[in-house]
């Protein structure tokens, strides 16, 4: 595609990324087909094709409209768009730099003001999202029942006793996971022991950044990633250690981004570089120990092999649009003896998306509701997923128990 860039804009490190990505897409709208917004509102400017043509016009010199920052707002980030455009257009790259310059010149209005504030306040403070967690789970009786979904009772902590091994990886435990299901991160640590790796937790860790970043709050974003690389890289370099992992796959797709987001930062390029090359989600890990090892790996890494559930696998976008990992977990629970049960439209997003399914609460519910029905149809006792957002988000519309993976098989 031609384009006319401001010229200003066009000697920043954004205006030649945006201007490669731009020139990269040949407008075939072949994209359209799989992005779930398009699929829901039929309406070409909420689809990725028309969303790329209101960030051109951006970029452009056109003045931006808070209709213009709606569609945009409505872009899951699922990155499905991304999985289907044949010229390997950056789309998510290239909506991080028109989200900002189109926040830069249209003000929100003070409801969405006070909510982005909020959000970021509460998800990023340990102490107030623990208090409201234990408030709400007292009063949960008393809350509408579409709340009282929301909100997980307290899990019976599972145990585990640490050894040492040889090969080590960085467990990194996130915002809210710790309080809302802490043995998500045991049971990864659990099935990292029995393949004889150890994990080494970093003394402080909170969120990974991708909330500030997500509710535009760019500034908070990089100083949160840049503390977490401060806390990171030394470990990094001075424990020999093969791999930085996480147990949500939303928040993993924002540490491999790092590199991405300070590649023009004279002090932290080289640094996030290590960081975002070191991260893999822990299906990767354990995946590869079983291709390297089957008959042994699949042994020592369930506890009890008699459960015969059948489940529904659904793969968070940041796993399978944002990683690229695909297909990688069902086997290794069909080998741990669970039926893995197919389901219609599996490459769409549950409508979780961070804080989408506050912030857009409707189209969040509708798909939602279509990924649960399609679900439904195929008859499971339990749904699995790899991702503590879509986990929650998917609950809180279905009485069938929602799990982590890694919880399966402790
Ligand atoms: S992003 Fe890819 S699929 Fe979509 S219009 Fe551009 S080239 Fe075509
Ligand atoms: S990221 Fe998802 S919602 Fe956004 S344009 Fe692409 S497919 Fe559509």
């Amino acid at each position: 595609m031609k384009t006319n860039l401001i010229n200003d804009f066009l000697q920043t490190p954004e205006g030649i990324e945006a201007d490669k990505i731009l020139r990269s897409c040949v407008h075939c709208g072949f994209c359209n087909a799989t992005c779930p917004t398009y699929q829901l509102l039929g309406d070409e400017l909420d689809g990725p094709r028309g969303r790329i043509y209101l960030i051109k016009q951006t970029l452009e010199g056109k003045t931006p409209s808070r209709q213009t920052q709606l569609h945009l707002d409505r872009c899951l980030t699922c990155r499905n768009c991304e999985s289907t455009c044949p010229s390997g257009v950056n789309y998510s790259q290239l909506l991080n730099i028109g989200r900002s310059e189109i926040n830069k010149r249209v003000s929100r209005s003070l409801y969405q003001q006070f909510l982005h504030f909020s959000l970021r306040k509460l998800f990023l403070s340990r102490f107030l999202f623990s208090l409201l967690l234990s408030v709400g789970r007292l009063f949960k009786p008393l809350l509408p029942s579409s709340l009282q979904q929301s909100i997980p009772e307290k899990q019976g902590k599972i145990s585990f006793q640490k050894k040492p091994h040889a090969r080590k990886v960085l467990l990194i435990s996130g915002c809210v996971q710790p309080d809302l299901k802490p043995n998500i991160d045991t049971a990864a640590k659990i099935v990292l022991d029995r393949l004889n790796i150890e994990c080494i937790e970093p003394p402080s860790a909170g969120c990974c950044g991708s909330l500030s970043h997500h509710l535009n709050a760019e500034d908070e974003a990089f100083k949160i990633i840049k503390t977490n690389i401060d806390h990171w890289y030394p470990l990094v370099a001075n424990e020999q250690i093969e791999a930085i992992c996480m147990t949500a796959s939303g928040c993993g797709v924002a540490i491999k981004e790092y590199e991405q987001l300070l590649k023009s930062d004279g002090e932290y390029a080289e640094k996030a570089k290590t960081i975002s090359t070191l991260y893999k989600d822990p299906a990767e890990i354990v995946s590869a120990e079983i291709k390297n090892n089957k008959q042994t790996s699949i042994s020592q890494l369930i506890k009890d092999d008699s459960s015969n559930k059948n489940i529904a696998f659904h793969p968070p976008c940041t796993l399978q649009h944002g990683m690229k990992l695909n297909n990688l977990i069902e086997p290794i629970l069909s080998d741990c003896g669970f039926e893995v049960k197919s389901f219609k439209d599996k490459h769409l997003c549950c409508g979780s998306a961070g804080t989408y399914s506050i912030t857009q609460k409707a189209l969040s519910q509708q798909l939602l509701a279509n990924k649960l029905g399609h679900i439904e149809k195929v008859g499971t006792d339990m749904i699995v997923t790899a991702n503590i957002g879509c986990q929650l988000h998917l609950q809180s519309g279905t009485d069938t128990q929602v799990k982590h993976w890694l919880e399966l098989l402790v």
